[in-house]
C-alpha cells in the first residue's frame, strides 16, 4: 500500500469515527470500489479509489473491488481487465476480494422473491412510457399502476415466468411497492428487475431478467458486509430507497451499510464521463482509451504521469460535500513536483537549427561531463563536436536588446560546454537560415582559464554527428474551454491543436536503450516520457508537462 493516501480527516472519516464511538461496526470498517465495467477508469475514479481504499487503510479495514455488472449490453472483459490493472497501478490491492454483482444474481433473485412475499414488490405490465407518465413530476404526485394490487401468488408466478423467458423485453417489470406520492421520485415504485434477452459477459445466457442498479447495488454492499458505502452526490436521493430495501429484507440497522456521499471530481478543460470518453474513442477523435490526452488512468500512465502524483492530487483536493471544478493545473503541479524529484535531466533539441563552430577541429569529439540532477544523481558524458544543433527559437537575427539567447555578434554559453560567439548567418536562395557560424572560446569550459566568464544566456544543444533522432508529441487539453467542463456539444468544443507531432527532434545518445515509460526532464523544455510505441529505431517521446507551473504561481498569489 502506498504511503501518501488519504489520512487527513474529512467528513467521511468523522462519520465513521462517530459510528465506531456508538459501537457500530465492531467487526471492522469495510468499503468497496464499485465500477461498472463499461469503460476505462478516469481521474474521477482515481479520487473514489483513493477515498475507498485509503479509508479502509486508515481504519485497518478492508476494501473490495466489485464490478457492478448489471447492464449486460455495455459491458466487456476488456474493461474489467483495464480496471484491475489501473487500480493496481495506483498502488492499491483488494487481495482475494474481487467480486461481481453478477456473482449475486441468484441471491438477488431470491431477495426479489422475498420482497414479493412480503407484499413489497409487484409485477407491472405498464409500458416504459406509461410508467414514466404515471410517475408524476416534482410538483405532482404519481398515479398507482393498475397492476399494483396483484396478489403475492400472482406476482410470484409472473416473476418466475419472466425469469423463464416467457415474455419479451419490456413486456413486464418488477417494481418495488413503496409510495407513488413520495416527494422523492426515486421512491415512486421504482423498477427493480427488467427483462433483457441479452447475453451477459459472465453469466452467458443463464438470465433474461437483470436487476436494476438501484436494487443490485445496496444489496451487493450488504452481501459483502460493507460498512460504509461511499459514493458520489447524485446517489443522495437514492439513499432512502437503499435503506427501504435493506429494511424490507430485514437487514439489521446496526450492521447494514451506511451510505455517505461526496462530491465528484470535475476538472477544467477535461471531459469526465465514460460515456463521452467512449464517444471520443469510437469516433476516432483520439487513438484509444490510453491516448495520452485522455483523462483516463491508462492515458495518464502512458503520458508519463505517476501513480504517486495522482494520489497526491487526490489527497490535496480533499473530500467535500458540494460539487466544484478543480483547476487541471493543480494536477499538473502534482505531476511536476513528483517528476522533479525523480527524473534525470538530459538535452533534446525539438526544433533544430545547425550551428558550425568554425574554429573547432572537424574530426574532434569531446565527452563533457554533465550532472543528471541538480543535487546528486551521478553524471554522464555528452559528446561535443564542431557541428551542433540548437533550438530555432534560441536564435534571432534581428533581436531586441533584451534577447539573451544567440544573435549576430552575441555570446552564449552552451550548457556543460563552451561559450560561443555568433559570427555569421548562412541562408539559402530564398532567405531561410540554414546554418549559424560561431567561434568558441577554448578556455571557457569547466576548469578552463575563462570558465568563470559570465554571459547572460545558456542554451541546450546536441552534437550533429552523435545524436539520435526522435519523434516528440506535444499535447494540449482536449477541450478548448477552460471553465465549461461539460459543454452540451463537447465534440464541437474539442481543441484541434491538442496534439502536435514534431519529427526530426535531436536527442542525447544516452537514451538509446530507455524503455517505454522512462521519464526525463529535457532541459528548459519540460518532462517527457518514452511512449509505449517507441523503439530503438524510432524513438517516440510524449511531453508529460511543461516546466511552467501556473498553479503554483496563482496559488501563491492568493
Ligand atoms: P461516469 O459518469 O464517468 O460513467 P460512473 O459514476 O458512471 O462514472 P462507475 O463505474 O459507476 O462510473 O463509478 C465507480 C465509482 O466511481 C462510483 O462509486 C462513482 O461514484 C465513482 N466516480 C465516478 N466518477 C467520479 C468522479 N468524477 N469523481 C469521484 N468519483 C467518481
Ligand atoms: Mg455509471
Amino acid at each position: 500500500m502506498p504511503e501518501n493516501v488519504n489520512f487527513l480527516s474529512n467528513f467521511i472519516h468523522n462519520a465513521i469515527d462517530e459510528d465506531l464511538k456508538n459501537g457500530k461496526y465492531a467487526e471492522g470498517i469495510h468499503t468497496r470500489f464499485p465500477p461498472e465495467p463499461n469503460g476505462y477508469l478516469h481521474i474521477g475514479h482515481a479520487k473514489s479509489i483513493c477515498i475507498n481504499f485509503g479509508t479502509a487503510q486508515k481504519y485497518n479495514g478492508l476494501c473490495n473491488l466489485r464490478f457492478d455488472d448489471t447492464n449486460p449490453t455495455k459491458e466487456d472483459v476488456e474493461y474489467v481487465d483495464s480496471i484491475k490493472e489501473d487500480v493496481k497501478w495506483l498502488g492499491f490491492t483488494w487481495d482475494d476480494r474481487m467480486f461481481y454483482a453478477s456473482d449475486y444474481f441468484d441471491k438477488l433473485y431470491n431477495f426479489a422473491v422475498e420482497l414479493i412475499k412480503r407484499g413489497r414488490a409487484y409485477v407491472c405490465d405498464l409500458t416504459a412510457e406509461q410508467i414514466k407518465e404515471y410517475r408524476g413530476t416534482l410538483t405532482q404526485a404519481g398515479k398507482k399502476s393498475p397492476y399494483r394490487d396483484r396478489t403475492v401468488d400472482e406476482n410470484i408466478a409472473l416473476f418466475s415466468r419472466m425469469k423463464a423467458g416467457e415474455f419479451a423485453d419490456g413486456e413486464k417489470v418488477l417494481r418495488a411497492k413503496i409510495d407513488m406520492a413520495s416527494p422523492n421520485i426515486t421512491m415512486r415504485d421504482p423498477i427493480i428487475y427488467r427483462i433483457s434477452h441479452t447475453q451477459h459477459h459472465r453469466t452467458g445466457n443463464k438470465w433474461c431478467i437483470y436487476p436494476m442498479y438501484d436494487f443490485a447495488h445496496p444489496l451487493s454492499d450488504a452481501i459483502e458486509h460493507v460498512t460504509h458505502s461511499i459514493c458520489t452526490l447524485e446517489f443522495e436521493e437514492h439513499r432512502p430507497l437503499y435503506n427501504w430495501l435493506l429494511e424490507s429484507l430485514g437487514f439489521d440497522e446496526r450492521t447494514r451499510p451506511r451510505q455517505i456521499e461526496f462530491a465528484r471530481l470535475n476538472l477544467t478543460n477535461t471531459v469526465m464521463s465514460k460515456r463521452k470518453l467512449r464517444q471520443l474513442v469510437e469516433g476516432g477523435y483520439v487513438s484509444g482509451w490510453d491516448d495520452p490526452r485522455m483523462p483516463t488512468i491508462s492515458g495518464f500512465r502512458r503520458r508519463g504521469y505517476t501513480a504517486e502524483a495522482i494520489r497526491d492530487f487526490c489527497e490535496q483536493i480533499g473530500v467535500a460535500k458540494s460539487n466544484s471544478l478543480v483547476d487541471v493545473a493543480m494536477l499538473e503541479h502534482c505531476v511536476r513536483e513528483d517528476l522533479n524529484k525523480k527524473t534525470d535531466r538530459i538535452m533534446a533539441v525539438l526544433q533544430p537549427i545547425k550551428v558550425v563552430i568554425t574554429n573547432y577541429p572537424a574530426d574532434k569529439c569531446e565527452y563533457l561531463s554533465a550532472e543528471n540532477r541538480p543535487q546528486g544523481g551521478g553524471t554522464r558524458y555528452v559528446p561535443f563536436t564542431r557541428e551542433i544543433y540548437i533550438e530555432k527559437q534560441d536564435f534571432m537575427e534581428e533581436a531586441p536588446r533584451k534577447f539573451f539567447r544567440l544573435k549576430p555578434g552575441g555570446e552564449v554559453r552552451l550548457k556543460y560546454a563552451y561559450i560561443i560567439k555568433c559570427t555569421d548567418v548562412i541562408k539559402d536562395s530564398s532567405g531561410n537560415i540554414t546554418e549559424i557560424h560561431c567561434t568558441y572560446d577554448p578556455d571557457s569550459k569547466r576548469g578552463g582559464l575563462t570558465a568563470g566568464r559570465k554571459v547572460k544566456g545558456t542554451l541546450h544543444w546536441i552534437s550533429v554527428s552523435e545524436c539520435l533522432n526522435a519523434e516528440v508529441r506535444l499535447y494540449d487539453y482536449l477541450l478548448k474551454n477552460e471553465t465549461d467542463a461539460a459543454p452540451v456539444d463537447f465534440i464541437a468544443a474539442l481543441n484541434p491543436e491538442s496534439l502536435i507531432v514534431l519529427h526530426g527532434c535531436k536527442i542525447e545518445p544516452s537514451v538509446a536503450w530507455a524503455g517505454a515509460g522512462t521519464k526525463y526532464q529535457f532541459l528548459r523544455q519540460g518532462y517527457f516520457c518514452v511512449d509505449k510505441d517507441s523503439s530503438k529505431d524510432h524513438l517516440i517521446f510524449n511531453r508529460i508537462v511543461g516546466l511552467r507551473d501556473s498553479w503554483a504561481k496563482t496559488s501563491r498569489k492568493k
